[in-house]
C-alpha cells in the first residue's frame, strides 16, 4: 500500500512519526473515515467540514485545505487501485520532541497521515440482509463526544464486549437513554416516524446521518430528534445504524429481544438504497 504523510506519498512500513507525537502519547488528534464507491468518494463535503471543526475545537492547526485534501484522497484512491473502500484520515497536534500536558506553540507542525483500506463490494455487505445483533452498555467515554477525536478505547472495549455476547456492536446507554453505537449513530422506527437522539456534544455529528435524516424527509418520513431507550428500541417496529462505513445497517435484536419481527425492516432497506443511490450521485 502507499500512505501519505506530511506531503509524501510513502510505501506504508517507510512511513515513520516520532515516539513523541502527541498522538500517540495523548491521543491528541482527530479523523475522519470516507467511504470510496467506484472509485468516488462519498460525502467528502461534510467530512471535510467536519474535520475542520474538530480540528477548530481542539485548536489545532490545519496542515492543508480542502483542495489539497481532495486531491490527496483522489491519488491515494488511484495509487492504490481502491473501486470500493474506505480512506482514514488523521491529524495528529505532532509534538515538539517531548512529553508535556501543555500544548506546544502553534507553529509545531501537525502530523497528517492518510490510509486506505479495500472493501470490494462493500455496499453488498451480507449484513444488510440478515440485519445486525447488538447489546446495551454503560456509556462511559469522556464528555465531548461531537470532537471526532482518536480516544477510541472505551469504543474499542464495547465492540470486544458485543463479541463476547455474540453481538456485532454496542448500542452505549447514558442516564437512561441511548446515546449512539460504538462508531455509528443509532435509530428507532415507529410507524413513518424516524427517532434518533438529537445533536449535542453527547454523540458525533454522523456525516451519514445529516444525509440520511435529509433523504428521509424528502420521502416523506417523519423525523424526530430526541433520546430513546433500549426497553423504547426492543418494541419499536425497527432499529438501524448509519455511519460511513456501514452506510444505513438494520439492528434487528437488542440485548436479545427481536425488534419487529426480527427481520430487517422495510425503512432501513429503502433509506439504505436512497442513501448509496443517492451519494453514488453525487460522489466526487
Ligand atoms: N458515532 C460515532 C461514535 C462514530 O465513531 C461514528 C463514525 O465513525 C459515527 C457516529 C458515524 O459518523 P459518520 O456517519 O460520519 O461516519
Amino acid at each position: 500500500r502507499t500512505v501519505y504523510l506530511n506531503g509524501e506519498y510513502l510505501p506504508e512500513d517507510e512511513a515513520k512519526i516520532s515516539i513523541f507525537d502527541r498522538g500517540f502519547l495523548m491521543a491528541d488528534g482527530v479523523y475522519e473515515v470516507t467511504s470510496v464507491l467506484g472509485g468516488k468518494l462519498i460525502d467528502f463535503e461534510g467530512h471535510a467540514l467536519r474535520l475542520q471543526r474538530s480540528l477548530d475545537e481542539l485548536e489545532m492547526q490545519h496542515p492543508s485545505s480542502r483542495d489539497d485534501l481532495l486531491e490527496v484522497h483522489r491519488e491515494l484512491v488511484r495509487l492504490n487501485d481502491i473501486t470500493d473502500g474506505m480512506i482514514y484520515l488523521q491529524i495528529t497536534r505532532g509534538s515538539a520532541g517531548d512529553r508535556d500536558f501543555a500544548y506546544p506553540s502553534k507553529d509545531t507542525a501537525p502530523t497528517i497521515v492518510l490510509f486506505t483500506q479495500a472493501k470490494p463490494g462493500m455496499a453488498d455487505s451480507p449484513m444488510a440482509k440478515t440485519g445486525m445483533k447488538v447489546i446495551s452498555i454503560a456509556d462511559q467515554r469522556w464528555g465531548r463526544r461531537d470532537i471526532k477525536t482518536v480516544q477510541l478505547l472505551y469504543p474499542s472495549m464495547g465492540k470486544m464486549m458485543a463479541k463476547a455476547a455474540g453481538c456485532d456492536d454496542a448500542w452505549m446507554v447514558e442516564d437512561g437513554a441511548v446515546t449512539e453505537g460504538t462508531s455509528n449513530n443509532a435509530y428507532i422506527v415507529k410507524g413513518n416516524t424516524i427517532i434518533t437522539r438529537q445533536l449535542s456534544h453527547e454523540i458525533l455529528h454522523g456525516i451519514t446521518r445529516a444525509a440520511v435524516l435529509r433523504f428521509a424527509l424528502e420521502a416523506q418520513m417523519k423525523i424526530e430528534e430526541r433520546p430513546f431507550t433500549i426497553e423504547e428500541a426492543q418494541g419499536a417496529d425497527e432499529a438501524f445504524i448509519t455511519s460511513a462505513s456501514t452506510f444505513v445497517m438494520p439492528v434487528v435484536e437488542i440485548d436479545g429481544a427481536a425488534v419487529g419481527a426480527g427481520t430487517p425492516g422495510p425503512v432501513a432497506a429503502r433509506l439504505r438504497e436512497i442513501y448509496l443511490d443517492e451519494s453514488r450521485k453525487a460522489a466526487l
